[in-house]
């Protein structure tokens, strides 16, 4: 056999066997993936909750991360809320918008009983807007969600001196507890009865106040209600209505706090 002629067969060998270990490489072959750099994060999360994108309006300063940001925290803490609530009426669809600003004002966040509005040039802490969300959220559930039928309305507790209130709107029992009207806290209630400073200037920002501290601050809640018949009565009014269900129970400030002390504003107590 001359050298040629080896030459030639292990070339046909060689060549037999790189066909052989094609044929058995049953690795499927990676599909190209679609080109997804031309649609930024925010515009990839608006595809799964679309109806959220339309009403979220951002001031033009927003990055696109930061509009996914503020997207997921909301989108979660609404989807939580939804079910529970859900038997009175839709948080998804009594929300009609929400303003984002990066700017700062005298205030983090306003609502009124559909629309939401953010400052976001205040915040401190990595939770906070979370916890100002939750805050806010509980004045569109107040306003907009939890309705009675009766067709007399209440006149103690009003919309801007306009009784709004149907004498049978669930809100009403949760005022009770420590108000004899919008303006007039029962005699005997003491700071201990409600869940911060801020809480005791009006009925709604009592009730909002409270319920961040239910959903994000459960077992502290618990652990102030030891020094408050009141308070307890706030705790269970949430624990009924959600079933027991809250975001975080956030026993890290436990340490922090006696059972009759109080924060000024609850939103601001940050996590360890
Ligand atoms: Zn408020």
């Amino acid at each position: 056999m001359s050298n040629a002629n080896v030459d030639e067969i292990l070339n046909q060998l060689l060549l037999f066997l790189s066909d052989e270990s094609d044929s058995l490489d049953y690795t499927p072959k990676k599909k190209e993936k679609p080109d997804s750099s031309s649609s930024s994060l925010y515009e990839r999360a608006c595809s799964r909750n679309s109806d959220l994108c339309t009403k979220m309006n951002f001031s033009y300063d927003f990055s696109d991360n930061e509009k996914y940001y503020y997207f997921n925290q909301i989108d979660q803490a609404i989807s939580l809320l939804e079910d529970p609530l859900s038997q009175y009426r839709s948080l998804w669809k009594t929300l009609e918008s929400i303003n984002l600003f990066l700017t700062k004002w005298n205030r983090r966040g306003s609502s009124s009983w559909y629309k939401m509005t953010f400052y976001l040039g205040g915040l401190k802490y990595e939770n906070e807007f979370f916890q100002v969300l939750t805050h806010e959220l509980w004045h569109i559930v107040d306003l907009g969600i939890l309705q009675g039928t009766a067709k007399k309305k209440d006149h103690d507790f009003t919309e801007f001196d306009t009784p709004k209130f149907s004498i049978d709107d669930p809100s009403l029992e949760y005022y009770a507890f420590s108000r004899d009207s919008e303006t007039i806290r029962k005699s005997w209630v003491k700071r201990k009865d409600f869940c911060s400073w801020y809480g005791m200037n009006d009925p709604f920002e009592d009730f909002a106040e409270c319920h961040n501290l239910y959903l994000n601050h459960q077992k502290l809640f618990r652990f102030f209600t030891q020094s408050s018949d009141i308070l307890k009565d706030k705790y269970n009014y949430f624990a009924n209505l959600y079933a027991w269900m809250y975001f975080s129970n956030d026993e890290d400030h436990l340490d922090d706090f006696s059972p009759s002390s109080r924060v000024w504003d609850t939103t601001r107590m940050n996590q360890k």
